[in-house]
């Protein structure tokens, strides 16, 4: 159950000083960043730590279900942070349930991207609807993500890829990427091989299958 979680009422409530010390509150006269990546299920935390330094001027959130990863990826960013002083300061963690409060800690149009990276293909048809991506949920990651940013998904589950690419072909707000697009991408080889999940893949010789959508205007509020 999710009562233990702790969760804002409302994103501008959520107090973000925790996680980025550096950037939280913003000095003054200067604009408070926010976070604008999202690693939805990050596990243990390859694609922030690889992106980190790739976009470092981006601030970036792992959110995980599982207490222990948590614990794991917190302790990892802080030994990275003492290790290279001023360098993975835009990287965090968070314990959260991304199907249940997701609006609670972004507002419309906050993110620029969020990532899917192997998630947990529930293969039984009647746990299908623990998928995370579904037409509800679809319509909360189009609510987070502002014109132009883009959802990343890949996995190694054929069956889930085929799924994952129905919805999100159904749904209005998302436009595929081309695969000339997403070669472009510099966060695409990241998310190919960043993460232990994809580590895993590749040493069992598995296939990957990426896709990628940006999420586009509102056609009928324009
Ligand atoms: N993305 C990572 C990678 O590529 O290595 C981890 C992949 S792992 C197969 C799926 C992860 O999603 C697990 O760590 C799991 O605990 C997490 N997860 C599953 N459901 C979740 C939810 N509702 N909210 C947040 N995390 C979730």
């Amino acid at each position: 159950s999710d009562h233990h979680l702790e969760y804002p009422a409302e994103p501008k409530l959520m107090d973000w000083t925790r996680h980025y010390p550096q950037y939280y509150p913003a000095k003054e006269g200067e604009e408070q960043k926010k976070v604008e990546f999202a690693d939805i299920g990050c596990g243990y935390g390859g694609l922030l730590i690889a992106l980190a330094p790739v976009f470092p001027d981006k601030l970036m959130v792992g959110m995980e279900i599982r207490t222990k990863v948590e614990d794991y990826v917190y302790e990892r960013i802080k030994a990275l942070r003492v290790q290279k002083p001023g360098n993975y300061q835009n990287v965090s963690i968070m314990r959260m349930n991304a199907m249940k409060f997701l609006p609670n800690f972004f507002e419309k149009a906050q993110l620029s991207k969020i990532f899917f990276l192997f998630p947990d293909p529930h293969f039984k048809q009647r746990k299908h609807k623990a998928r995370i991506i579904s037409n509800t949920l679809l319509a909360e990651y189009a609510y987070a993500l502002r014109v132009g940013g883009i959802l990343y998904t890949i996995t190694d589950v054929k069956d889930l890829h085929i799924w994952m690419v129905k919805h999100l072909d159904e749904h209005p707000l998302f436009e595929k990427l081309t695969d000339e697009e997403c070669e472009n991408d510099p966060a695409v080889p990241h998310v190919r091989t960043a993460t232990e999940e994809g580590k895993k893949v590749e040493r069992n010789q598995g296939d990957k299958y990426l896709a990628c959508y940006r999420r586009i205007e509102d056609p009928y509020y324009n």
